[in-house]
């Protein structure tokens, strides 16, 4: 399996674009265009294996309730009979004096939804940025590598 899609979902405002934009060019620009989804495609090698990486930045959505996308995430994946990989990742950590959520309530979210947790910000953190994606990818392709045997 040589193709790994990944979408990156999530209230508008919360960074979706620029966390995106900090993987593929190493650089915070602070403004992104919103008006139109866009599709990113990267050539990553992982482990040695050649991936075609696509990238889905939605338009701006509404406030999605992250309980119910985990669980839509999750069904969705079970109905196509393949494991589903889905991180929750807190944003803007570099303003974590005025947070509203919890690192607590963000991990236990995350182990409710069977998803691995991430704090960290496209502002001022691109190794964290680049490790995630990069874990993302690697579960993902480990994920189909299972399927296919
Ligand atoms: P999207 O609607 O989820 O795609 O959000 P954007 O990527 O457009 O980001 C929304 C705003 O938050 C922009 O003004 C960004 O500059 C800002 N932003 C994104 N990530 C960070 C971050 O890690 N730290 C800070 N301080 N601002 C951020
Ligand atoms: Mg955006």
């Amino acid at each position: 399996m040589n193709d790994i899609k990944v979408a990156v979902l999530g209230s508008e405002g919360v960074g979706k674009s620029a966390l995106i934009v900090r993987f593929l060019t190493r650089r915070f620009i602070g403004e992104y265009a919103s008006s139109s989804e866009c599709i990113y495609r990267k050539r990553l090698s992982i482990d040695g294996r050649q991936l075609n990486l696509e990238l889905y930045d939605p338009c701006s959505q509404a406030k999605p309730s992250i309980v119910h996308l985990i669980r839509e995430l999750h069904l969705g994946a079970t109905k196509r009979d393949v494991d589903s990989v889905v991180f929750l990742v807190g944003n803007k950590q570099d303003l974590c004096h005025v947070r509203e959520v919890s690192r607590e309530e963000g991990q236990q979210l995350a182990a409710e939804g069977k998803c691995q947790f991430y704090e960290l910000s496209a502002a001022e953190h691109y190794q964290e940025v680049a490790l995630m994606f990069s874990k993302v990818v690697r579960n993902a392709s480990l994920n189909g590598k299972a399927k296919d045997r």
